[in-house]
């Protein structure tokens, strides 16, 4: 049996057991397999890896590693300047769409009140859940490092909060997405678009009280529903820049 050498750098260790973090692991296999197979063989999904060095060597996920090499594994936006190193995944999604595991509920509406377009299904398998990621360019955000180990997905996101209320926060940080927020544009429960509506256009679908107190309401191009500047707005408003403070309100539903 053959033998490599890994190292991994900065939080990829959270995927490994304790007591083999921040250090050298000897790993047995049979010699050649692909650099995907050792990195998953010790817990890490591929989709949380940015960078591979074999040997010094940058190299991708299908090079075939042989007896006594070493691997240094790092992650997505490690500190360091990667420009210079073969990157996994040379063409970042360039609009951020996500598709969220049955788990993620609360996050896939977080991010569709700042406005990303978020499926979320929760009676898909994982092969069609990562097909699905796949043929629709969205990143695949889940809890289960198993599903990300899956061939067909190529842009994925392990949440590591448990906590509902910090997955959000968590995302917006390690993807870097405050600059792309857009909030209030789209339905928090179907992922539709919504679009301005005047009073008169909704009178059968709100109560007198609401369309005498409003000027202006949206509805959802998918489902129908119908939104306006509530009294929790302001509310809202906090939540965000608590996450995002660069941003700047400007009115709309909740
Ligand atoms: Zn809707």
């Amino acid at each position: 049996m053959a033998t490599a050498t890994l190292r991994f750098y900065a939080e990829l260790n959270d995927f490994l057991p304790p007591e083999q973090r921040q250090r050298n692991l000897t790993l047995p296999f049979a010699a050649p397999a692909p650099v995907r197979h050792l990195i998953e063989l010790a817990g890490v999904p591929h989709t949380e890896v940015e960078v591979i060095l074999l040997e010094g060597e940058s190299v991708d996920l299908e090079t075939p590693v042989g007896d006594g090499q070493r691997l240094a594994v790092y992650p997505v936006f490690e500190a360091f300047d990667t420009r210079p190193l073969l990157r996994l995944r040379p063409h970042p999604l360039r609009t951020p769409r996500f598709l969220a595991d049955a788990h993620l509920g609360a996050l896939a509406r977080g991010l569709r009140l700042l406005g990303f377009d978020t499926l979320w299904l929760n009676d898909l398998g994982d092969a069609n859940l990562a097909i699905l990621a796949r043929r629709e360019g969205r990143i695949l955000l889940t809890r289960d490092r198993r599903l990300l180990m899956r061939r067909e997905v190529t842009h994925g996101c392990y949440i590591h909060p448990v906590a509902p209320q910090e997955q959000l926060a968590y995302l917006l940080e390690h993807l870097q997405l405050c600059p792309e927020i857009a909030p209030f544009n789209r339905c928090t429960l179907c992922n539709g678009l919504l679009e301005e509506r005047l009073p008169a256009q909704v009178q059968s679908q709100v109560p007198p009280r609401v369309q005498a107190s409003q000027e202006v309401f949206w509805r959802c191009r998918g489902c129908g529903r119908i939104y306006w500047q509530g009294s929790h707005w302001h509310a809202m408003v906090r939540r965000i820049q608590a996450l995002c403070p660069d941003y700047a309100p400007v009115p709309g539903p909740s």
